[in-house]
């Protein structure tokens, strides 16, 4: 085609230079939208709230410096901190409106503290939640119980948190014999029992929480860590919770922890196990610091696994 046939023929589609589309832009929405994601797990519903995320220096990791840098770069994570989501979990049992962990509140920068709009955009009112498990009582996990004023955040529920972990964050003692840059970390745990009282209770790791959610033993991460066993009928799904933190790294190679683990030994036997039992049975876990929504399945390969995310289902 000649220029000029060219210039006739694009003007009389309206695809000629100097013509506007009409409807063709749209304002820039300057932000980012909420995120959540449903999915059925036999008659239970599954929400996943991000909660936002936190950035993290690869340095946290505890393993061969060469081959982590090199799992990193496999996964296409740049280089410098890396961003960890921050997922909950919301469990509909139909009997009860369970919130698996709560997110870090903006106690821990901007970046997180968006379960509230979650929440909200889920149709789901704070009032509504009946019981908040948490996996252990680091901020990320459950500064999000309480409101900025110190206030319950879910004002009817009851906490739950493994009895180990209310001994060792909840004690005064053991805040004055932290190392003082290590003090901060007992702040979530003061708070939540100050604003919750005789509503957070403890339990034994491994009881069965309500009907179809039981406790699973996973200390190691904290004196107290526990994951989460969520089964209707034949459908299970496993909340992780920190027994988990940088996917391109731990899956393949579970063996590698994190300074975070107080546990060395403990979080990595934990994550061998529970890896284990997840592929071998083929169970649905649920990652608080894997990718949103965060939810799939475990494939054995090589040293490790890999993670296959669970297909979008329409209900
Ligand atoms: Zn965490």
């Amino acid at each position: 085609m000649k220029r000029r046939e060219f210039l006739a023929a694009t003007a009389a589609t309206g695809l000629g230079l100097g013509m506007q589309a009409a409807g063709a832009r749209a304002p820039i929405a300057g932000g980012q939208m909420v995120s959540a994601h449903r999915m059925k797990l036999g008659s239970f519903e599954v929400t996943t709230l991000l909660d936002g995320y936190i950035d993290v220096p690869p340095t946290v990791l505890v393993g061969d410096p060469g081959l982590i840098r090199q799992l990193l770069a496999a996964g296409g994570w740049p280089a410098g901190p890396m961003r960890l989501p921050v997922n909950t979990f919301l469990v509909n049992t139909g009997e009860k409106l369970v919130l698996l962990d709560a997110g870090g509140a903006r106690m821990l920068g901007p970046t997180a503290g968006r379960l509230p709009q979650a929440l909200a955009a889920a149709g789901i009112d704070p009032g509504q939640i009946d019981e908040v498990y948490i996996t252990h009582m680091h901020g990320d996990h459950l500064h999000g119980t309480v409101t900025p004023e110190g206030a319950r955040m879910f004002p009817n529920a009851v906490v739950r948190v493994a009895k180990p972990d209310v001994d060792f964050w909840g004690s005064a003692e053991n805040k004055a014999k932290a190392p003082e840059n290590q003090r901060p970390r007992f702040v979530a745990a003061e708070r939540a029992l100050a604003a919750y009282g005789d509503r957070l209770r403890t339990f034994t790791l491994g009881d069965e929480l309500t009907a179809g959610i039981r406790s699973v033993h996973a200390a190691g991460h904290t004196p107290g860590h526990s994951c989460y066993m969520v089964q209707s009928g034949e459908a299970r799904l496993l909340a992780l919770g920190d027994a988990m933190h940088v996917a391109p790294v731990q899956f393949p190679r579970p063996e590698i922890t994190v300074a975070f683990d107080s546990d060395q030994d403990g979080a990595r036997a934990v994550r061998a196990r529970l890896f284990d039992m997840a592929a071998r049975e083929n169970i649905l876990v649920a990652a608080v610091h894997v990718a949103f929504p965060g939810i799939g399945r475990l494939r054995k390969t090589g040293e490790g696994y890999a993670f296959d995310p669970i297909p979008w289902q329409l209900f």
